[in-house]
């Protein structure tokens, strides 16, 4: 159990109106960045799609930001995935969504054969994951961000093919060199993506960073604009299994106008959305 948990109902369904409309309006100011990077950078508006990062929010809080136009979520802890996915599961469901991959609720009479397939909120997990937690989240979450080793990438294949699942991967490279962070050294990313292409129950759909944790923008820049060439390369050499490697999830409140300027397809967003977090 961690720490904060001990402190927070985080299966919590309940907001009050006025938590929801700052959670509202901070969607739509995020989006309103999101739009203006993307025009800024000459991008298709659109291009970037917004993940909503979760930890120490509870399902109340979630759902505020999905109801007010977020479409992705992501968590950084297992056992946080454990406590919220239920809730979230079925308030999605009552809206006529589906979120990550547990099983859904039976439909409702209001869903006809002929009516459009209900709109998928995927389920990241973007934090570390150790092996004895895999068989937690593989029944939940649709993609697994943070993968940045061989080990554990054969790991989750292993327990996917056991299932009989296939589970998306991004590969984590650690791009600014700081050894507080996860990921793989740069210098070894194609490689390990071609090799990641290869591997059952895996589906390889891009690449993930976090930004350098300094003030100079042209650093933060260098390391996204890294990883966007990593992910062309890894295109172009067209390795089996490397096709669909195409998502760069790099960006956060403080640099995601810098990441969008260098390609993002998805950025994570937290304390821009929810405010600054009372644990951790
Ligand atoms: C918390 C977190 C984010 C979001 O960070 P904010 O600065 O709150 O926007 C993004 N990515 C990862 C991996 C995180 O842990």
């Amino acid at each position: 159990m961690v720490a904060y948990m001990e402190h927070k109902d985080l299966a919590n369904e309940t907001i009050d109106p006025e938590r929801a409309g700052q959670i509202a309006g901070n969607v739509r100011r995020v989006m309103d960045r999101i739009a203006a990077a993307e025009a800024a950078a000459g991008r298709e508006a659109g291009s970037v799609r917004l993940l909503a990062a979760t930890k120490t929010r509870d399902v109340g809080e979630i759902m505020a930001a999905l109801d007010a136009g977020v479409r992705m979520i992501g968590e950084n802890r297992p056992q946080e995935v454990v406590a919220k996915a239920p809730g979230l599961a079925r308030l999605a469901a009552e809206r006529g969504w589906t979120i990550g991959t547990q099983a859904q609720p039976t439909q409702t009479q209001t869903t006809q054969p002929t009516q459009a397939q209900p709109t998928h909120i995927p389920f990241h997990l973007i934090g570390q994951l150790q092996s004895n937690k895999i068989g937690k989240v593989l029944p939940v979450v649709d993609t697994i961000e943070s993968v940045g080793t061989l080990e554990l990438a054969e790991r989750i294949s292993r327990r996917a093919v056991a299932r009989g699942v296939t589970v998306g991967v991004l590969l984590e490279v650690n791009e600014s060199g700081e050894a507080s962070k996860s990921g793989c050294d740069p210098a070894h990313a194609v490689e390990l993506a071609q090799r990641i292409g290869a591997m059952g129950g895996l589906e390889l759909q891009g690449l993930m960073t976090i930004g350098a944790h300094v003030d100079d923008e042209a650093t933060i820049r260098a390391c996204f604009a890294h990883l966007r060439r990593t992910r062309d390369r890894i295109l172009a050499e067209g390795a089996p299994g490397t096709g669909g490697c195409v998502e760069l999830s790099m960006g956060m409140t403080h640099d995601m106008e810098l990441a969008i300027a260098e390609g993002a397809t998805i950025v994570r967003v937290g304390t821009a959305i929810f405010g600054p977090r009372a644990f951790i």
